[in-house]
């Protein structure tokens, strides 16, 4: 064997699998069971005691999540990773382990939507309390910090207008706050950028989208970096404090550089039971084996899409980092030279009624709130994912009336040209 370390692609396609030990099957098998026999009396024990690692039951692990685990931990560059039902699942699951009643988080104000209405709704009734900051202005963070922050929250492609986050500015922070910096990945995928290169304690995916990449697909995934000391201050109990499900064991003493991951599996998901379909995990992991090649015509078909509405009479402006002349060049050029992702937003000179009129004109885009897909897709979200927001909130969200977004596919880029050329001109 050579020690050549293995190259992204090839990590893609193989890292956490391995032949069938049984039947040879040389595909990652769908163990589409519920439960697992234990050995004997003693291994069973074992097994609920944290003293070994095995299978119990689906809603706490399955082999075919833990090859998904295995693969995505191994493309951030993390120590381990947990599976879960989705990308909402994976921020409580996180979070869950952070927070305390009356606890904050810092969170970036340009967000996923439904993270928006999570962190500001959902998580308010569990006595979590979201703080926001301008991802643009790194001091706002800084002036957020109180004695009750748990957690920074940001993402690394910024929906919904593609807009890219400084990881390295913010993650200082973080260190100084001596809290985690979590980096939601979602819209970049490992394949552009890797948060926990550019100090992320904590990487969380909606697997629902470019990882799965087809549209067919929900699943959320935890990746832990391994680099925080969860043992400081007493800041985070269910890490550094004896858990008394378990026998009184310390997860940080007894996991070390892993112990968030295990935190999330053994506290998380098993109490919580967000878990993740072991066919879904198939869906996801067959799509992640083809992640290099798909990013990269996301972002090339991406390109050439922004670049064709630059030129467009009917269109105000185009948010989209991979243009040189846009204000996130810079940064894009920093964090991800392979491309700026496929998610971005540009303006229409008509307004609402442009927005909500091209979104109806459009025929090879399909109009629908998701992003991530082999097909191109469209929303306009002022009247669709934004739409709870008021107007203020809308436009500092990036989601202002006239706003449309886009998630490019991977179609032909002159065929996805024409059908805007067809829309804008109706
Ligand atoms: C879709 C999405 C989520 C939520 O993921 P689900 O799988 O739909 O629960 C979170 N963050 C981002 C950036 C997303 O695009």
């Amino acid at each position: 064997m050579s020690d050549r370390l293995p190259g992204f692609s090839t990590l893609a396609v193989h890292a956490g699998a391995q032949p069938d030990p049984t039947t040879g099957a040389r595909a990652t098998p769908i163990y589409q069971t519920t439960s697992f026999v234990f050995n004997d009396a003693d291994h069973a024990a074992s097994l609920f005691g944290l003293q070994a690692f095995g299978n119990i039951y689906t809603r706490i692990g399955n082999p075919t999540n833990a090859v998904l685990e295995e693969r995505v931990a191994a493309l951030e560059g993390g120590t381990a990773a947990l599976a879960v039902a989705s990308g909402h699942a994976a921020q409580v699951v996180v979070l869950q382990q952070l927070m305390q009643p009356g606890d904050e988080f810092i969170a970036a104000r340009k967000l996923y939507g439904g993270s928006i209405n999570q962190f500001a709704h959902a998580f308010k009734s569990f006595g979590w309390n979201v703080v926001w900051a301008d991802p643009d202005d790194v001091t706002s963070f800084e002036r957020a910090v109180t004695p009750r922050t748990k957690a920074i929250f940001i993402e690394s492609i910024a929906n919904p207008a593609g807009s890219i986050t400084d990881i390295e500015a913010i993650s200082t922070v973080a260190r100084k706050a001596g809290v985690p910096l979590i980096v939601d990945n979602t819209l970049a995928s490992p394949y552009l950028i890797r948060p926990i290169d550019h100090g992320a304690d904590i990487v969380v995916h909606s697997l629902t989208k470019f990882l799965g990449g087809h549209g067919n697909s929900l699943g959320g995934i935890i990746v832990d970096a391994g680099t925080f000391d969860w043992s400081t201050g007493g800041k985070y109990p269910m890490l550094s404090e004896p858990r008394p499900e378990y026998h009184g064991i310390r997860l940080q003493e007894t996991f070390g550089n892993f112990a968030f991951a295990i935190a999330c599996r053994v506290l998380g998901l098993r109490d919580l039971g967000p878990a993740l379909s072991p066919f879904n995990a198939f869906m996801i992991l067959t799509g992640i084996e083809t992640l290099p090649l798909r990013m990269q015509k996301h972002c090339d078909n991406a390109k050439a899409v922004a670049e064709f509405l630059v030129g467009h009479p009917a269109v105000s402006a185009v948010n989209y980092a991979g243009l040189a002349s846009d204000k996130y060049n810079q940064l894009a050029r920093k964090y991800a030279p392979k491309g700026a992702g496929a998610v971005f937003t540009f303006s229409l000179k008509g307004g609402y009624d442009a927005g909500v009129n091209l979104v109806s004109k459009l025929q090879l885009f399909s109009h629908l709130a998701n992003v991530g897909d082999t097909r191109s897709l469209v929303i306009h979200p002022a009247s669709t994912t934004h739409s709870q927001l008021d107007d203020a909130a809308k436009i500092k969200s990036g989601a202002g009336p006239d706003v449309v977004r886009l998630s490019v596919g991977i179609e032909d880029k002159e065929d996805l040209i024409a059908d805007l050329e067809q829309a804008l001109a109706a």
